[in-house]
C-alpha cells in the first residue's frame, strides 16, 4: 500500500475524481503507524483530489516552475515576535496553520535585510548565516503542507526603529532597543514616526543593495521557492520613489527615472541571485493619496521596466509614505489598480486590502483582473479561509483542501 499515492497520481494522466473512503481510511492508518513516508504524503496534498477547474480560486496556478494548488495566498505580516530577527515556533504554528488551512502560497512577514532595516526590535530578519536554518525548519514544513514557501525581503528606512503596534506604534530611542534610521533624505515621516533619519550616502545606498542581495541568497539557501521585495508602504524604496521623501539631487532624486533606480538596481542585482526557475514578486504602493505623491501612471511604467527585468508578478498596494494620505476606503478598493496594470502591461498582478469573501475574491479572478488574491487579516481571524471558501463557491475542493490527518471532518 505504500506506493497507493504513486498509483493513484501517476503524472502523466490528470488526478482522478474521487478518492475512495477505503483508501482514505489507508492512508489514515499509514500515517498514524508512521509507515507513510513524508514524500507520498507531500504528493498526497499537493494533489487535488476532485476536478476544481470550475472555480477560479482553486485552479492551480503556475508561475515559473511552481505550482500553486490554488490562488489564495497569505500576505507578509509582521508578527513583531522575533528575538535578534529570529523566527521561533510562534511563527512555525503561525504559518504553518495557515499552510494547514489550505493557502496555497505563505509568504513570511517583512524580513529585515539588516538590523537597521527592522521596524522594530521585534521584527524577523534574515541577515545572519544562522538565521537560514531557523527559516527552513518553517519552509520545509509549509512545502510539506502543500504551500510554497514565500518570503517577503525588506528595509523599514525612516520607518524604522519603533516600538510594537500594541505598544504604541511610536519611534524609541536607543535605551528602549532602538537605532538611528537612515533614509533618501533627512525628513521625519511625522506624527508618532518623528525621528529625522541620516540621509544615505551613496555608500549607503550600496550597502543596503548588497544585504538584498545577500537575504535573497539567504531565502534560497533557507529552501524559500518565492521570494517577494518590499517596495511598498512607506519603507527605504517607497522612500526613494515617492517624491515626499525624496528630496535627493543626485542620481537618486528628482526625475522618474532617477526616484526607481533604488529599485531598479536593487531588483537587477537580486534577480542575479535568484533562480531564473522561481517567481519573483515586488509589492508596490502604487500611489500615495497624497498630493505630490505617486500617480498609477508613474507605476505602471515602473512595473513595466521591472517587468523587463525580470519580475514574475505585481503585488499592488497603496499608501503609507506620509501620514496625511486621504484614502477611499472601500472593499477590495485596490483590485482596480491590479486590473489596470494587468491590462496595461500585460503582466500577473496580485493584491490585498479588504478582500474578505470568497465570491469577491472569485469574481476578480473570474474577471481576469488579478491572478492570485493576498489575504491578510481575514486569514488572522480564520486559517480554514480556504477551506470555507470553497464551501461557499460550491468547490469540490473542500473535501481535499484539509490535511489527511483531518480526513474525518470532512467525510
Ligand atoms: P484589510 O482589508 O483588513 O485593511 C486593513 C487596513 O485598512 C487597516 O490598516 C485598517 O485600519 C484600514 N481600514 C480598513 N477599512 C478602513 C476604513 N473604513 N477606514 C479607515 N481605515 C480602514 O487589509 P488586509 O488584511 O488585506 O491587509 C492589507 C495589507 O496589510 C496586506 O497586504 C498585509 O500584508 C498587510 N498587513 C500587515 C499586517 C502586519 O504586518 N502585521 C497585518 C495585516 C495586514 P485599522 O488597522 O485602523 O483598522
Amino acid at each position: 500500500m505504500i506506493t497507493l499515492a504513486v498509483e493513484l497520481w501517476p503524472t502523466t494522466v490528470p488526478a482522478p475524481q474521487i478518492i475512495p473512503k477505503d483508501d482514505l481510511r489507508e492512508l489514515i492508518r499509514l500515517r498514524e503507524n508512521d509507515k507513510l513516508p513524508v514524500t507520498i504524503e507531500t504528493q498526497f496534498q499537493r494533489r487535488p483530489l476532485f476536478d476544481n477547474t470550475m472555480t477560479k480560486l482553486f485552479e492551480p496556478l503556475r508561475i515559473k516552475d511552481i505550482s500553486l494548488r490554488n490562488r489564495i495566498a497569505v500576505s507578509p505580516m509582521c508578527q513583531y515576535s522575533s528575538v535578534d530577527g529570529y523566527p521561533n515556533d510562534w511563527h512555525l504554528v503561525h504559518l504553518g496553520s495557515r499552510a494547514v488551512g489550505g493557502a496555497g502560497l505563505v509568504v513570511i512577514e517583512a524580513t529585515a535585510v539588516s538590523p537597521d532595516g527592522r521596524i522594530s526590535p521585534a521584527d524577523s530578519g534574515i541577515y545572519y548565516e544562522d538565521h537560514v536554518e531557523s527559516f527552513a525548519k518553517i519552509a520545509r514544513f509549509l512545502k510539506q503542507h502543500g504551500a510554497c514557501a514565500g518570503i517577503q525581503i525588506a528595509h523599514a528606512g525612516r520607518k524604522a526603529s519603533t516600538n510594537k503596534p500594541w505598544d504604541g506604534n511610536d519611534h524609541i530611542g536607543k535605551e528602549q532597543g532602538g537605532w538611528d534610521t537612515i533614509a533618501p533624505s533627512a525628513i521625519a515621516f511625522g506624527g508618532k514616526l518623528d525621528k529625522i533619519p541620516r540621509e544615505m550616502t551613496l555608500d549607503d545606498i550600496a550597502r543596503v543593495q548588497a544585504d538584498f542581495v545577500s537575504a535573497a541568497k539567504r531565502a534560497l539557501a533557507a529552501e524559500f521557492e518565492c521570494l517577494e521585495i518590499h517596495f511598498a508602504h512607506g519603507y527605504l524604496a517607497h522612500e526613494f520613489y515617492s517624491p515626499l521623501s525624496n528630496k535627493r539631487t543626485d542620481a537618486y532624486g528628482g526625475s522618474f527615472k532617477n526616484r526607481i533606480r533604488f529599485h531598479m538596481e536593487t531588483f537587477a542585482a537580486v534577480r542575479e541571485v535568484w533562480p531564473a526557475r522561481l517567481p519573483l514578486l515586488a509589492r508596490l504602493s502604487v500611489n500615495d493619496w497624497d498630493e505630490g505623491g505617486v500617480t498609477l501612471e508613474e507605476s505602471i511604467e515602473l512595473v513595466k521596466q521591472l517587468k523587463a527585468a525580470g519580475l514574475d508578478m505585481i503585488d499592488v498596494s497603496h499608501g503609507m509614505v506620509t501620514p496625511n494620505e486621504n484614502i477611499p476606503w472601500a472593499p477590495g478598493m485596490t483590485i482596480a489598480f491590479a486590473a489596470r496594470i494587468r491590462r496595461e502591461v500585460d503582466i500577473a498582478t496580485t493584491t490585498s486590502w479588504l478582500i474578505t469573501h470568497a465570491k469577491q475574491a472569485e469574481d476578480a479572478l473570474q474577471a481576469g483582473k488579478l491572478d492570485m488574491v493576498m489575504l491578510g487579516r481575514e486569514l488572522l481571524r480564520d486559517p480554514y479561509w480556504p477551506y470555507h471558501a470553497a464551501i461557499e463557491l460550491g468547490s469540490t475542493a473542500s473535501r481535499d483542501i484539509l490535511p489527511i490527518q483531518y480526513a474525518r471532518a470532512v467525510e
